[in-house]
């Protein structure tokens, strides 16, 4: 099932899946795939395959990150860290254990 919310920094962000990104999401990211809007605390991805809404949601989180921690990626390189991060995940679901299990 697809997350519907995630904390972080101290916030509750939102995470909804939509058909079509209307003007108010103010298209801009991913090709349009998805987008986050930092000060609604929201994230929104395009309905579509599973694989590309996962790898899209992980570029939204990049950016989240990014803009928390100050380093100042751009476009390009956050595009190369979510297809990078995604890859080594999605091969390998035992390093989420092995990060984050007990
Ligand atoms: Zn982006």
């Amino acid at each position: 099932m697809f997350p519907t919310e995630f904390k972080f920094g101290g916030h509750v962000y939102n995470i909804k899946v939509i058909d079509v990104l209307d003007a108010e999401d103010e298209l801009n990211d991913t090709l349009d795939n998805g987008l986050v809007m930092h000060s609604k605390k929201k994230v929104r991805i395009k309905a579509q395959d599973r694989d590309v809404m996962g790898r899209v949601l992980l570029h939204e989180l990049i950016h989240i990150c990014n803009r928390f921690a100050g380093i100042g990626l751009d476009e390009d390189n956050t595009h190369r860290l979510d297809s990078t991060l995604y890859a080594m995940f999605k091969d390998n679901p035992q390093l989420i254990d092995g990060v984050f299990g007990e």
